[in-house]
Parts: structure tokens; sequence; C-alpha cells
């Protein structure tokens, strides 16, 4: 955006209350790609994908969700991940539901079956030079809401 470094703009509108600012999942998204490296555009996905997983956990952890819509939120939106007809692959599909719920597909498989959380958190610190990505969120959206 131009400010010299990362940086997130949010419009909100006049009317919003505290409380909708609380169930609002858009801030909380857009802190994810802070933390995360820009990538090629033929890997947006994996940026899209993460911020789409994250971000709930982020939210658990700094008291703004219950942990079950976790596991609901996934259920409902993985399905809209995976390859249709035609799919080429991530890095080559480009479609809403491949982006955001294909890569947060990844990011699901990779935190639960493939990578182990260490490996990812050990990552992030080498990456960010500070906690998981969650963590460091979870603390943001936790000072943001003590506003
Ligand atoms: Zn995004």
């Amino acid at each position: 955006m131009g400010y010299g470094a990362a940086s997130t703009k949010v419009f909100v509108g006049q009317l919003a209350t505290e409380e909708d600012l609380k169930r609002d999942w858009v801030m909380t998204h857009e802190m994810v790609h802070l933390a995360f490296p820009s990538v090629a555009e033929q890997h947006h996905w994996i940026e899209e994908g993460l911020a789409t997983y994250v971000e709930p956990i982020a939210r658990v952890e700094a008291g703004d969700l219950e942990p079950q819509s976790i596991w609901h939120d996934l259920v409902e939106g993985l399905p809209k991940g995976l390859p249709q007809a035609g799919d080429n692959g991530l890095d080559y599909t480009h479609t809403w539901g491949r982006t955001y719920w294909g890569g947060a597909l990844f990011c699901t498989l990779a935190d639960t079956r493939y990578i182990s959380a260490r490996t990812i958190t050990a990552a992030c610190r080498t990456r960010c030079g500070r906690s998981s990505p969650a963590a460091v969120i979870s603390k943001s959206v936790g000072r943001l809401n003590a506003r």
C-alpha cells in the first residue's frame, strides 16, 4: 500500500458497533497477511489460504469466537476448495474457491497431518522473528479489543 512497510487499510462504517467489530473477521484476516511474506501471484493461494485458516484460530485464542466455530467453518468451507473438473492445481487454478478454501485445505492438512505444528512455528519464528502467526495475531486482536 505504500507506507514503507506492510500495511492494511480497513474502512469501518460510522454506525458500526463494538459488537459488530468483535464479530467481524476481516481485520484478523488482514493481520494474518501482515505476518506472512508476499509471494508471487501464482502462489497467492498460500497467502489467502493461510489467512482463511488462521483467522478463526486467532479469534478463538483471543476469546472472540467459540472453538467449535473453527470446525463448523472448516466443514462448511473446505469443500469449496476441492479441485473441480479441469483443475490444474493451486498454482494454476485461480478461482475464489481454490484460492481461499483450497489454500485453507492445504494449511489444514499441513497443520494436522503432514507437517508438525513445531515445524510451522519454527518456520514462522525464522521468518517473523517471533512466535506463531496465530499467537501474534491473537495478542494483537486482544490489544485492539482492550481499547
Ligand atoms: Zn486475504
